[in-house]
């Protein structure tokens, strides 16, 4: 990370954050900060919690304990608490976007592609129809997606098309925080490295925060710039992603390595 980052106001920050189903523990004691344009990513088996942390950091889910400031563009760190319904939505139509493991969680499969990517920009306020389109086939352009296919549906689309189509939606409006969930966990492996190269290059070019779940070490590998470890809902090391994965601490965190190079 860079030095100046440091002094920059973090875009998140999360305190001892805890998300329980009745007495199971979903994730606890979770402390972080995350700086503008950083990607980070939650790796760790699964059941050890990353989606329902992720999920409640994005208050998707309400935490039980602890607390998620974010920085807001109009009123800076403002605990996500204190906000209304209306104004959760809002964020999440604007400010951030969700991209889920299956893409039928995070399009809307029965409108067009074109609209897909559209209804954001309008959430955002543009209303004139002939920029929403050229918009919309520039997004297309960008994540592969043949023009011609604007007006389908994504149902007619293959997995990977989907998710591509997905990740359109949740960039076009150039959110400052945007979270996923297993964005290749679905595809094939044969589209997954292009995937990976195309999303690594659009965090880039848009020096876009990222908070990303995975299960797969290649991928935080490839896109994370630090990693946090997850084993039953408590992080259990944290640091920046090559010195995690090059010398890892955690005998968990070791575990988990070796058996990704026994594999
Ligand atoms: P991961 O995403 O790492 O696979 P999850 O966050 O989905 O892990 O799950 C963490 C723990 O919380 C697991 O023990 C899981 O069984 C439990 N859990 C997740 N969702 C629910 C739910 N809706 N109700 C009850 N328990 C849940
Ligand atoms: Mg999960």
């Amino acid at each position: 990370m860079n030095m100046s980052l440091k002094h920059a106001t973090p875009l998140l920050q999360v305190r001892d954050l805890a998300k329980r189903y009745g007495r199971r523990i979903g994730c606890e004691h979770i402390d972080f900060d995350l700086y503008p344009g950083e990607v980070l990513c939650i790796v760790g088996e699964s059941g050890s919690g990353k989606s329902t942390l992720l999920n409640t950091l994005a208050f998707q889910l309400r935490p039980d304990e602890g607390s998620v400031r974010y920085d807001l563009k109009d009123r800076g760190a403002t605990d996500l608490a204190t906000l209304t319904d209306a104004q959760l939505r809002e964020l999440w139509r604007t400010d951030w976007g969700f991209v889920r493991q299956n893409p039928r969680d995070g399009l809307r499969m029965r409108v067009s592609a074109g609209a897909n990517i559209g209804e954001r920009l309008m959430a955002v306020g543009q209303r004139h129809y002939g920029d929403i389109r050229d918009t919309a086939l520039a997004w297309l352009n960008k994540v592969e997606i043949d023009a011609s296919r604007l007006d389908d549906a994504p149902t007619a689309f293959s997995g990977g098309m989907q998710q591509r189509l997905q990740i359109a939606r949740n960039l076009v409006t150039q959110p400052r925080l945007v979270f996923m969930d297993e964005p290749t966990a679905g595809l094939d492996v044969s589209v997954q490295a292009r995937f990976l190269d195309l999303l690594r290059s659009l965090v880039a070019e848009l020096g876009l925060a990222v908070i990303l779940v995975t299960h797969d070490l290649a991928v935080a590998r490839l896109l994370a710039h630090r990693l946090i470890v997850m084993r039953q809902g408590r992080i259990v090391e944290t640091g920046l992603t090559d010195q995690v994965l090059d010398d890892p601490q955690h005998p968990y965190t070791q575990l988990l390595v070796s058996s990704v190079l026994a594999a």
